[in-house]
């Protein structure tokens, strides 16, 4: 049996980051950068104006109210360049460039316009109301760094930019096989002694809000040749397989056994984790990898999140110091559980008061009660021989939703 620390070192040293591929800016969200984006041209590309207005000469508006001769006008995207000669002005919108000659723009809501000529009730400075060519970043500078995980603010910036495409990291396609002969989909009829599939929904869910968008998914009964055959066609298609139920030592846990069959190499089975002790992590070639899972729906998520997650995010490109998700938060209350030779997870939910965020936990009845598991937001780590951490202590808390 190896730590979960220990165990999530296995994973990260044997994932590696996918291959980059170009997308449509409208495919980019959530995806990281596989270089750096750099600006095109200066931007603002020309000095510009910020507000709908008139260009002028600062210079004729030391005295005011003064009267100036409107000779002209620029929209934004208009090529005009009308020249501000002394005692003149020109119409500007905004966003339009500033026409030579004038060096500021005055809102229109402080001047009055009437047959060819605009009254100026108040004195303006060189440069008010103008946006200067480059002052938000020079043509070839970095505007984007290698490794972002690209927002909706930056993907705008791309576009800015003149990107129509990107590179970014390929995510893995991945596969989710639940085992069980007592599971049924939601919407069945079941028997008393039948039980439905939450694992599927919810890593369907949970594997869309680590970026994944190629999921597939599938219930398979406990037959060593049906799940190894199901176990096969899924490697063969999916660069993770994801495994829920039948990898512990029962008799109709067949998971290792298929995993063993289809010449995968098992890296670990066992973690001193609770809940979910038989974890198990093997590896193919070719950057494939298979987790098992054992079946109850919280050691499913906590596995998932602790050990997935962080697999997903090294192939999505993170580097292995950012792929996982545990944060440092103060405990609100203070927590207690059993001192076992295992990290013990307790479901937490995040609370904020004035000092900030901080993680209240949250009482469970064990491993298969997604009740409770619906109310948290995620996990708090209790160390090995650890029985009691106070109120206020910092414990690392893994979020159930997505970070960048
Ligand atoms: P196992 O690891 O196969 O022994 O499963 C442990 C427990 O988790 C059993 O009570 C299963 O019925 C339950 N379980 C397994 N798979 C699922 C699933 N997909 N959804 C909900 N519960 C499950
Ligand atoms: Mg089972």
């Amino acid at each position: 049996m190896i730590t979960i620390r220990r165990a999530l070192e296995i994973v990260l040293a044997n994932v590696r980051p996918m291959k980059t591929i170009g997308v449509l800016l409208d495919q980019a969200l959530g995806r990281r950068l596989a270089g750096d984006i750099l600006a095109d041209r200066d931007l603002p590309p020309t000095d510009r104006s910020a507000m709908d207005g008139y260009a002028v000469r600062a210079k004729d508006l030391r005295r005011c109210p003064r009267e100036l001769r409107l000779v002209g006008e620029v929209a934004a995207g208009s090529p005009k360049r009308p020249k501000v000669a002394p005692g003149t002005c020109v119409t500007i919108l905004t966003g339009a460039s500033i026409p030579p000659g004038s060096d500021a723009v005055v809102k229109v809501e402080e001047t009055e316009e009437r047959d060819g000529l605009v009254n100026f009730l108040a004195t303006t400075k060189v440069g008010s109301n103008i946006r200067v060519r480059g002052e938000e970043v020079k043509k070839h500078e970095v505007v984007l760094p290698k490794g972002t995980v690209l927002n909706a603010a930056q993907i705008g910036l791309c576009a800015s930019v003149g990107k129509a495409t990107v590179r970014v990291y390929g995510r893995p396609g991945v596969a989710v096989l639940c085992t069980g002969r007592e599971l049924h989909q939601p919407g069945a009829r079941v028997g008393p002694h039948h039980l439905r599939d939450s694992n599927g929904p919810a890593l369907q869910a949970a594997l869309k809000n680590a970026g994944i968008d190629e999921i597939a998914h599938q219930i398979v009964p406990d037959d060593p040749k049906t799940l190894t055959a199901k176990l096969k066609a899924a490697v063969a298609r999916y660069e993770l397989v994801v495994l829920t139920g039948g990898v512990s030592v029962g008799k109709y846990d067949f998971v290792p056994e298929a995993v063993r069959r289809i010449g995968a190499r098992v890296r670990f089975h066992k973690v001193a984790m609770k809940p979910g002790m038989p974890q198990l992590y093997a590896t193919l070639s070719g950057n494939r990898h298979i987790f098992g899972l054992p079946g109850n729906p919280l050691s499913v998520l906590t596995g998932f999140y602790e050990l997935v997650v962080p697999a997903i995010r090294r192939m999505s490109g993170l580097s292995p110091a950012s792929c996982s998700l545990a944060l440092r938060l103060p405990l609100a209350r203070e927590v207690r559980c059993k001192k076992a030779n295992r990290t013990t997870f307790v479901l937490g939910k995040l609370t904020w008061s004035r000092n900030g965020a901080c993680v209240s936990p949250l009482k469970s009845h064990g491993s298969a009660d997604l009740v409770a598991g619906a109310q948290a937001d995620g996990v708090l780590a209790v160390p090995r021989n650890v029985g009691e951490i106070s109120a206020g202590e910092l414990v690392e808390f893994t979020p159930w939703r997505p970070i960048p």
